[in-house]
């Protein structure tokens, strides 16, 4: 099969790859309808996160189940399936807790790589979800944002606690922030605050659910939300990069007592005790629990209640996967979809 392997930084390759094979007898194979291009793996792609050896990419995936083992129950092959990126088997305490991320048998679907034609998924029973019947093709990118961009943008804005009433600020204009605007919204936040300069991004926060824009950053950035909440700051902010300026940036646009829900992937973040201790936020983040919200977001999207597929504003076949990683890594694309 035709599958992205990245060689160093900047070398994306698509090649052949061998075909996936049923390991244990909780796997299921699936054929790959649609992937995409994470801004996580940027981090490699930049060069920020060292690469040992040439590595598959993907981790965000749907597609059609072609075989699965004799242990997996609840799946049959010909089913539209959307996993997460990591592979729970959704039955352990930590899965039955909302953790499927920290699951005490997970794989990381990055590992396999889904940037293919065809991918493994272990734990299938636990991992994948079915939607009903085989949905339209319009939905298939909306679906596919599920798989974490959307997953993760809800998680974050759970952890920040963004409800009825509540104000919610969200640092960072990638798909996952824009995708948190969105969950903001869905989960019934009075205001949201969407932290962007850019103006395709702007627009899609608006038509996602963002009641205001500031384009200030960091410290102006942190003055501007304490302006637009009566010098209070917000009651949750969503930080959605994993820098050490956006962290600073979402604790201090939070008022005390309030929540920050952090899904950026971490890189280099250090943070000083007595800035939290005084800070009285509650922080709560890490890698989404996906696989705990599928359910119900493939039921919002099947009925057409949201179209987080939005984010998607490039659209490549496979083989020319090294143009969507330039178009994201130069920020002329939000999020590349991949069609093998
Ligand atoms: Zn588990």
């Amino acid at each position: 099969m035709r599958g992205v392997v990245l060689h160093a930084p900047g070398d994306v390759r698509v090649e052949d790859r061998p075909d996936p094979k049923i390991i244990e007898p909780t796997d299921a194979i699936i054929r790959v309808s649609a992937a995409c291009v994470c801004g996580s793996d940027l981090w490699p792609y930049r060069g920020i996160e060292k690469l040992d050896r040439p590595a598959p990419m993907g981790h965000e995936y749907v597609g059609v189940v072609e075989e699965v083992g004799s242990q997996v129950t609840t799946l049959k092959p010909g089913q539209f399936v959307v996993g997460s990126f990591w592979a729970s088997d959704n039955t352990c305490e930590i899965c039955r807790s909302g953790y499927q991320s920290a699951c005490i048998h997970r794989v990381l679907m990055g590992t396999l790589g889904t940037q293919a034609e065809y991918a493994r998924i272990p734990l299938a029973d636990g991992t994948l979800v079915a939607t009903p019947g085989l949905p339209d093709a319009d939905l298939v990118p909306s679906l596919l944002a599920a798989s974490d961009v959307l997953g993760t943008g809800w998680f974050g804005a759970v952890a920040a606690q963004a409800g009825p009433g509540k104000t919610v600020a969200v640092v960072g204009d990638g798909a996952v922030g824009l995708c948190a605007v969105l969950a903001a919204k869905q989960l019934g936040a009075e205001r949201i605050i969407a932290m962007s300069r850019h103006e395709p991004r702007r627009q899609l926060a608006l038509e996602f659910g963002a009641t205001d824009l500031v384009t200030e950053r960091g410290d102006e950035g942190v003055a501007r939300i304490k302006e637009l909440t009566g010098g209070l700051g917000a009651h949750s902010v969503v930080e959605a990069v994993g820098t050490q300026e956006s962290m600073t940036q979402a604790i201090r646009s939070t008022r005390p007592g309030g929540h920050m829900g952090f899904v950026g992937v971490s890189h280099d973040v250090s943070l000083p005790g007595d800035e939290l201790f005084f800070s009285l936020v509650h922080l709560h983040g890490g890698p989404a629990p996906v696989r705990q919200y599928l359910p119900e977001l493939i039921d919002l999207i099947v009925s057409r209640e949201i179209d987080p597929g939005k984010v998607f504003d490039l659209t490549l076949p496979l083989d020319r996967a090294a143009e969507g990683y330039q178009a994201m890594d130069e920020r002329r694309a939000i999020k590349a979809l991949l069609t093998p």
